[in-house]
């Protein structure tokens, strides 16, 4: 407890004192950032549309494109949007499937 107090003492005296906080405070910001990342990350939706990326954990149709929504780590067609459990080529169009990532 005793050392918190200190540490947060000398980050008064930091953030009240010279021009050397500028360095400090990016340093935070890209903590934070990297917080938010890894969050985004944990909450990757199951489903996405292929077209505008939009996602969701339920399976269903892009409300933008009324499109078919690609199980992440499925594959799609970029031609016709059919998904394919497995890479491969598009059985309708013959072009090469792309990861849903
Ligand atoms: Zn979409
Ligand atoms: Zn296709």
């Amino acid at each position: 407890m005793k050392s918190l107090w200190i540490a947060f003492s000398v980050a008064t005296l930091i953030s009240t004192g010279c021009g050397q906080n500028a360095d400090k405070s990016a340093e935070n910001t890209k903590v934070n950032q990297l917080t938010e990342q890894q969050q985004v990350q944990t909450k990757t939706p199951k489903y996405k549309c292929p077209e505008c990326g939009y996602g969701s954990d339920t399976t269903g149709d892009c409300p933008k494109d009324k499109i078919s929504l690609v199980k992440v780590g499925w594959y799609y067609c970029p031609e016709c949007y059919m998904c394919y459990p497995a890479a491969g080529k598009c059985k309708m169009c013959g072009v090469e499937l792309k990861k849903m990532e």
